[in-house]
């Protein structure tokens, strides 16, 4: 691994310029309403101005007028080694001014954070890469590898118009690319002032959301009637939100477990591991959801009036397996719901796992270490979606790793599409330090 040395460091200017930098991009307003609703155009104009300005060819690419997404590479030092993707999304969820304490699109800098949608959902990623970038280009420090930059629309709305657009119609641009380097992921969990653990992402759960429908003989509601829709899809519906899945330990989860069990002093014990996830504290939520399938019954559809039979009923279950897991997921839920029920998927999406080992995550390690003492990176695996999953479609190995030093008390993984959003300062600036040391030794 390459030393870096006090002089390679970045310089002051990058770790002052994330902050305008993330300022800037969260006063652009980039909400995605999904559907098809969204508008990344004029994020993508200032990251690739930022761009040329310190002379890069960004090139921008729409599936559709405003739904743009950035594309740049940056020569490496030995071409002939496989290039690093560092991906960022530009769309942001809604936010509605009326529930914030500092307006959601002011990027206000308040009691030591900037405060906007978007800061840590995941502009301040992006102005994370872009400082380094533009501090590695001022320098004229080559990077070991060349890396290819991609600021994409869409992710928001699972990518149809984003990362999943380019990797279907430009996968030329990823060529070669064996890493890449995004959400969600980086982030510290404070077990005592000594130790830090750095949550990095190497497994993400597949989705499966899915419409179920019952069909049944349609008329009055004061006759009998044994072949009632509603009834039906309300049985399949309760057995499947009742249903427990069985508990399974992916490798990445069992090791994020030994490595808390470990920090907390915790026996983890594997044949209970509710109780010992619930000993877990804000952990527990986020890491609860990835021991097992899932599936939640969120949406009910029937009939229009209280004396009228409905011929059809329907309901959305958002479910989520786990790598590995998916054919066996599919099947629990045919068994579930039964024969007469339809299954139609709205959205299905594989899951993503990759090993926490080889040279890239030795360098995330170590560089998290050489600017936190107290910092220990583990793997985790997130319940939700990323861009990840259409960028490992092309066999790129997909990592969590947006570093931030976060303080103890800030409830990070609550802000995610929460009110108030916001990132602290000094935790860009730490970023910042965090990736220049990484880029350097991958
Ligand atoms: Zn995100």
């Amino acid at each position: 691994m390459t030393t870096v040395t006090a002089a390679e460091l970045p310089s002051a200017s990058a770790q002052d310029e994330v902050v305008e930098l993330c300022r800037d991009l969260l006063r652009i307003d980039s909400t995605n309403r999904g559907n098809g609703d969204g508008f990344e155009r004029t994020a993508a104009e200032y990251v690739a101005a930022k761009l040329a300005e310190v002379g890069l060819e960004p090139t921008l690419l729409e599936p559709e007028p405003g739904r743009t997404s950035v594309i740049t590479r940056v020569e490496g030092a030995d071409p002939s080694r496989p290039p690093l993707l560092i991906h960022g999304h530009l769309d942001v969820v809604a936010a509605d001014p009326a529930d914030w304490t500092h307006h959601p699109f002011g990027g206000e800098e308040a009691d030591g954070c900037l405060w906007g949608r978007g800061a840590i959902d995941m502009k301040d990623m992006d102005a994370m890469t872009l400082a380094v970038v533009r501090d590695l280009m001022r320098t004229g420090r080559k990077p070991p590898r060349d890396l290819v930059l991609a600021f994409v629309a869409d992710e928001e709305a699972g990518g149809p118009l984003g990362a999943s657009w380019l990797v279907n119609n430009h996968p030329g641009l990823f060529a070669e690319c064996t890493e890449a380097i995004s959400e969600v992921g980086g982030f510290s969990y404070t077990i005592n002032d000594d130790l830090r653990l750095y949550l990095i992402q190497t497994a993400e759960k597949g989705m499966a959301w899915m419409k179920l429908t019952a069909r049944g003989r349609a008329g009055h509601g004061s006759m009998l009637s044994s072949d009632n829709a509603v009834t039906a899809l309300a049985e399949a519906v309760t057995r499947v939100g009742r249903h427990r899945f069985p508990i399974i330990l992916t490798p990445t989860v069992h090791q994020f477990l030994d490595a808390v069990g470990d920090a907390l002093g915790i026996e983890i014990d594997t044949d209970d591991l509710e109780t010992t996830v619930a000993k877990l504290g804000a952990l527990a939520r986020m890491i609860g959801a990835t021991i097992s399938n899932t599936a939640n019954p969120t949406q009910l559809n029937a009939g229009y009036k209280v004396n009228v039979i409905p011929g059809e009923a329907t309901a959305g279950i958002d479910g989520r397996f786990l790598p590995g897991h998916e054919e066996e997921f599919i099947s629990q839920i045919d068994d579930l719901i039964g024969p007469d029920i339809r299954r139609e998927w709205v959205v299905l999406d594989r899951a993503v796992e990759t090993p926490f080992e080889g040279p890239v995550v030795d360098a995330m390690a170590a560089a998290l270490r050489a600017e936190d003492p107290g910092a220990r990176a583990v793997p985790y695996m997130l319940s939700g979606g990323t861009d990840a999953k259409s960028f490992s479609r092309l066999g790129i190995r997909c990592f969590g790793f947006s570093p931030l030093r976060l303080p103890p008390d800030l409830d990070f993984s609550g802000m995610f599409h929460g009110v108030d959003e916001r990132v602290p300062t000094d935790a860009l600036r730490f970023g910042v330090r965090v990736l220049d040391r990484f880029l350097a030794a991958s």
